[in-house]
């Protein structure tokens, strides 16, 4: 035995006996041993790995190890209570300081960690902004930096906080300390950033833990809602234990009322909701439509399938809700319905959820204008009301979305309001009447009706929202004249309509400058991260890769030749059954005339030239236009084509060689197939149609 590895068996023994001790557990699981004794030899590692995978042990054990203690930066006070309580139930000492905890304990608790007797200290980001803690950490210097949950600090992620990004502004002592980050969101983009706000390029990356051999993935093509119509069908023929998720509210209550299931969506009310989840937990043998919002917290193990009725805007979105199914380690079944119309869906709300710049700065203004008139004070925010004023706005949404970015850009922060002494104002009579019979008027009753009115009217508006301090603005009035006028006019010519108390937007300091003063083009790069995601599902559909091996290698988990034998590619190579139904005689036909077509250009012509060639409408190359099955395949229709090529391509007779550009090639199935010598069998996944209908021209 060589030296280093007797010392590395040392080390690995100190490690379990360490996983022992502290913690009972007998071995470690995945890449845990790995974290713990580079975390141990003084790396710096971002570490990726799925939620309820054991991260917290990976930094915990070193921290034990070590003497001193170690500071865990948590994003939320309850997930903090849950470790700190943890921990204590070891009879590990642990500390958390927030400000939901009175200062006399956070004082208490700082000077226990001073006085070596605690070993965690937990605290939320914004903690750093307080200058007598950043002078703690200097003279008691933990022995272990933690960012946990650190997508937090990445402005892709999810949950994005601005106060995470500024630690490493604020605190300069940090550069000094050993600091490892931790999260279960696996996206190159995430994790880029995560490295650069934590001002450590050179951090290693670690992802594992993400391969679930027992889910069997599946995509299957649709051409519309008839094909979904057809497959949902013949799925829930056969019960089981089965979440299905849809894109939208609506959806998912139209399916249900399609199939008489039961639905979930955020929209309903708390006790719909609950008996929505008691169902699904409870019964034996449940399905359940339901959006997004449903998932988090549910634990039902033996989920046996998952389908996603609608594309996802994600792949890590997809993994997460699809990995929901077989928990319990048995073999489930995740399957996605690909459809073009779901793509544009997911293209317009990837629009609203990325607003223009001008609508940010539009925004801003308009929440200045708002705040000046009304003293300071804030009003409701009502994004369906605000919309129409802003010329960059498409809708609601959108201006929502985009005061969630000023949010996260720290130029706005939300809060609760009493009635603000804003209100809506609309006019009983016609707006043009009352101009002109106002108009010129010079009594205070007059200029108020006349010159609003003719606000409104300028702007196609029919009520008007904001501060009676605007209305002074735009009449020329004083504050105290306008309230009269109106309360004159109550009821009879007018109705004004004062907000109830509810949420509001605030401007920050930050927000106060007259200018927008945020990095604008920050907003372009999230665009583009966005449309790569997006780019990526359709990807991932299209492919004829290992369903698991895309998505994991995609997450950046090294799995080498790692294929994970079930979905349904994998099954296809290997000639296993493939989901879907046995291609019609006409549909066989086809397939070998496309197979035929093919052998007389294999692998030189990628899947869309090729496609255009059948179609007759390839002008661009003598070959495929004077190939024999020039045209000839044309009344057939391209979506049927395309469905008989791709299901030719997943099922094995045609390989895609990955060159420069890729080309269709035969394999050697697929020319034994198209020489007759070798008989052709072929699944597909839309509804069966008689005869393919011939186009009329
Ligand atoms: P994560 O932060 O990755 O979502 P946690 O650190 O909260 O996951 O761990 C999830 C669960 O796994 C916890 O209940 C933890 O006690 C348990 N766990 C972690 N490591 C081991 C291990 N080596 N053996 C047994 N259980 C473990
Ligand atoms: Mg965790």
């Amino acid at each position: 035995m060589t030296a280093t590895t007797a010392k590395g068996g040392e080390k690995s023994g100190m490690m379990k006996d360490a996983l022992n001790r502290y913690f009972g557990y007998a071995d470690f699981r995945e890449s845990q041993a790995e974290v713990v004794e580079r975390v141990l030899k003084g790396e710096e590692l971002c570490v990726i790995m799925p939620t309820g995978a054991g991260k917290s042990l990976c930094y915990q054990l070193p921290i034990l190890m070590r003497p001193g203690y170690g500071l865990v930066i948590s994003p939320l006070i309850s997930l903090m209570k849950d470790q700190v309580d943890a921990l204590n139930v070891r009879g590990l000492a642990a500390v958390c300081v927030n400000s939901a905890i009175p200062p006399s304990e956070q004082e208490a608790a700082l000077r226990a960690v001073a006085a070596g007797q605690v070993k965690f200290l937990y605290v939320a980001p914004e903690r750093f902004q307080v200058q007598s803690f950043r002078h703690f950490l200097d003279s008691v210097r933990p022995n272990l930096i933690v960012v946990d949950e650190a997508h937090c600090v990445s402005q892709w992620g999810h949950d994005f906080r601005p106060d995470y990004q500024m630690i490493w502004s604020q605190c300069e002592v940090l550069q000094q300390m050993q600091v490892c980050a931790f999260t279960a969101t696996a996206t190159p983009a995430v994790r880029e950033d995560i490295k650069s706000q934590l001002q450590r390029p050179a951090m290693a990356e670690l992802v594992s833990g993400f391969k679930r051999p027992n889910l069997e993935m599946s995509v299957l093509p649709c051409r519309g809602k008839k094909d979904k119509h057809a497959v949902m069908e013949r799925l829930l023929r056969t019960p089981q234990p089965t979440l299905i998720y849809t894109s939208s509210r609506r959806e998912a209550e139209n399916l249900a009322s399609q199939f008489d299931l039961q639905y979930y969506h955020a929209g309903m009310t708390d006790q719909a909701r609950k008996a929505a989840q008691d169902y699904f937990i409870r019964d034996a043998c449940p399905t359940l439509v339901a959006t997004n919002a449903f998932g988090m917290g549910i634990d039902r193990a033996d989920v046996r399938r998952v389908i996603h009725y609608n594309m996802p805007g994600s792949l890590e979105a997809y993994y997460q809700e699809a990995g929901r199914a077989g928990r319990d380690g048995a073999r489930s079944q995740c399957i996605l319905l690909e459809s073009y119309p779901d793509l544009l869906i997911q293209q317009y709300l990837l629009d609203l959820n990325n607003p223009p710049p001008e609508l940010l700065v539009g925004l801003h203004r308009h929440l200045r204008q708002q705040e000046s008139r009304s003293d300071g004070a804030a009003c409701t925010w009502q994004p369906e009301l605000v919309w129409p004023t802003l010329p960059a706005a498409k809708n609601a949404a959108q201006v929502q979305a985009a005061a969630r970015i000023l949010e996260r850009l720290g130029i706005v922060q939300r809060t609760y309001v009493r009635a603000s002494g804003s209100g809506r104002l609309s006019f009983r009579g016609r707006l043009d009447k009352l101009c002109r019979e106002h108009a010129g008027v010079q009594t205070q009753r007059s200029l108020l009706l006349a010159t609003v009115a003719a606000h409104l009217q300028a702007r196609g508006l029919k009520v008007w929202h904001g501060h009676p301090g605007e209305l002074a603005d735009i009449s020329g009035l004083r504050l105290d004249q306008v309230r009269r006028v109106l309360d004159y006019f109550q009821g009879d010519v007018l109705d004004w309509l004062p907000d109830e108390s509810g949420e509001a937007l605030v401007l920050t300091e930050a927000g106060q400058a007259p200018e927008l003063n945020v990095d604008l083009s920050s907003l372009a790069r999230k665009r583009r991260v966005d449309e790569q995601r997006l780019d990526l599902v359709r990807e991932y559909c299209r492919s004829y890769m290992c369903r698991q091996a895309f998505i994991i290698s995609y997450f950046g988990e090294k799995i080498g030749a790692w294929r994970c034998g079930c979905c349904d590619i994998c099954a296809s190579r290997s000639g296993k059954h493939v989901a879907g139904r046995p291609a019609t005689p006409a549909e066989l036909r086809d397939s070998r005339r496309i197979l035929a077509a093919l052998e007389l250009i294999d692998g030189q012509f990628g899947r869309r030239r090729f496609l255009a060639m059948l179609m007759g409408l390839e002008n661009e190359s003598r070959v495929l236009q004077e190939h024999p099955a020039y045209g000839t395949m044309q009344q057939r229709g391209e979506r049927y084509l395309e469905e008989l090529l791709d299901a030719l391509c997943r099922q094995g007779y045609i390989e895609i060689s990955k060159g420069t550009y890729p080309v269709l090639e035969l394999s050697e199935r697929g020319s034994e197939a198209a020489q007759g010598r070798q008989e052709l069998e072929l699944s597909l996944l839309s509804a069966a149609k008689k005869t393919p209908r011939r186009k009329k021209f």
